[in-house]
């Protein structure tokens, strides 16, 4: 057992809580020791530390065994620097609420989530797709502005919006350090609360919150169709913004989009800035690998990465950024191991896993529709009999497209294709692969509409 297995466990991990648990519980979890049959894990507060042991031990020690490391019992620990003591946290400590009464400080400061020290405005990419939310993010964090009250964030998983918000904490944390900042995950504020009910408490709860100069609330989408949660988060934010505190919200969806949540609720959330983060296209990708290649590098020097190895990944790996970086995190921990140049090879064995799951499922019809854009002809130009070269020649290009992006057979392709025989079409795919070797022009073609449909 090392550091290495247990981030892959943690990837494992991931695909049973979903990517809010993990980041949220099980990213900041480091592997600590193994001692005979107990996994010792340190979390960054004895919070994250309970909360794991709670609810997370049976996933995590599922994962282990299958991992072929069979162990029985899992035990969080924070190691507090200021104090230097620490707590333990195990699957079987049943004391857990109790134990919590009897440090009233730990819930009486407001501490948010930690902060991850990567998450910077500096170390973060920007290209067209993130390019409005990282200005605003700015804005926010400088104070210019009064406007973008809330800010809310929104866009797939892995696009960047923690990344994004915790910069604004961190920036306004550099430069007005008199300033209280809350970051923390919708869950979270719903866990507070819901303790802060357990123990009939809610008046401290609700003045910690109001005490605040900025709040960040990560993944709000966590609190649609929790009744109490969402009415206490609604007050909460209204006292805010009444006394004029910056609020910033992220979600995985718009306001609009949110089902289960007040029409009021959302017409609030929706009455300052909307941004939303698109998926990351090649430029950006390749921006991200290279910055991430170079912090990796500063750590190894011996490491040597093979021109286009990062191209390639940026081609082929789409989904989100997160993915990116963990492949690449991963073949560099892969290669610092080994030894040697990181060469395409390598990267395409050590990342087969990743690769496959991030081949998009395109349809024909998307591939049909990209290449009409694409020559400015009719979908109807496609399937039809014309013969003459400009309707001809896209055609092939479709069906070349066809065969190399999806697993489509010849005889389904033909289909799609006004019912076409299969062999016309592996006389098209033939046509299209013989061409690209000779003709510049129509690799250049085939080049690009592959791009924008992967993309
Ligand atoms: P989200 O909260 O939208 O699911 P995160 O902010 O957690 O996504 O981002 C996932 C990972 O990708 C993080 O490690 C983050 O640092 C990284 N990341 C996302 N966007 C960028 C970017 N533009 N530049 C550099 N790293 C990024
Ligand atoms: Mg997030």
């Amino acid at each position: 057992m090392n550091q290495d297995i247990w981030t892959q466990i943690k990837n494992e991990v991931r695909s049973s809580v979903g990517a809010n648990n993990y980041t949220a519980w099980i990213e900041p979890l480091t592997y600590k020791s193994l001692d005979g049959r107990v996994i010792q894990l340190e979390a960054p507060t004895p919070f994250i530390g309970n909360w794991v042991a709670q609810n997370f031990s049976d996933i995590i020690l599922r994962h282990l065994a299958n991992a072929g490391v069979p162990v029985e019992r899992l035990e969080c620990i924070v190691t507090n620097r200021l104090t230097n003591t620490v707590h333990h946290s195990e699957k079987t400590n049943k004391a857990f609420p109790r134990q919590l009464q009897n440090h009233p400080s730990e819930d009486a400061d407001i501490t948010g989530a930690t902060l991850d020290p990567r998450f910077t405005f500096s170390e973060f990419v920007v290209g067209t797709s993130n390019e409005m939310a990282f200005t605003a993010a700015q804005r926010v964090a400088l104070g210019e502005t009064l406007g973008f009250n809330p800010l809310f964030l929104y866009g797939g998983v892995g696009l960047g919006k923690t990344h994004l918000m915790q910069a604004i904490a961190w920036q306004v944390k550099a430069q007005k350090p008199h300033k209280r900042v809350l970051y923390l995950s919708a869950e979270q504020f719903m866990y507070r609360f819901i303790q802060a009910l357990r123990q009939r408490d809610t008046m401290t709860f609700k003045q910690l919150f109001r005490t605040v100069d900025i709040l960040l609330v990560d993944d709000v989408q966590f609190i649609a169709g929790k009744q109490s949660t969402q009415e206490e988060f609604f007050h909460t934010f209204n006292a805010l913004i009444d006394q004029g505190k910056q609020i910033v919200i992220s979600s995985d969806r718009s306001p609009g989009d949110m089902a289960d949540v007040e029409e009021r609720i959302k017409s609030r959330l929706q009455s300052g800035l909307v941004v939303d983060l698109h998926p990351a296209n090649y430029e950006l990708r390749l921006g991200i690998l290279q910055q991430k290649a170079t912090h990796l590098k500063d750590k190894n020097s011996d490491l040597v990465i093979a021109p286009g190895v990062l191209e390639f990944l940026a081609e082929r790996i789409s989904s989100n950024i997160r993915v990116l970086e963990g492949a690449i995190t991963r073949l560099f921990a892969f290669s610092s191991l080994v030894g040697g140049t990181i060469t395409l090879e390598r990267a395409t064995d050590c990342l087969a896993d990743v690769l496959r799951s991030s081949e998009r499922k395109l349809t024909i019809e998307e591939i049909m529709k990209k290449v009409c854009e694409y020559y400015g002809i009719r979908m109807s130009d496609l399937v039809s009999a014309r013969r003459t070269r400009s309707v001809a020649r896209p055609r092939q290009m479709a069906m070349y497209l066809a065969k190399s992006l999806t697993p489509r057979s010849y005889p389904e392709i033909g289909h799609k294709f006004g019912g076409r025989d299969h062999t016309t079409i592996l006389h098209g795919v033939r046509k299209i692969e013989q061409l690209i070797a000779i003709d510049t022009q129509i690799a250049e073609d085939a080049q690009i509409l592959q791009r924008k449909l992967e993309g």
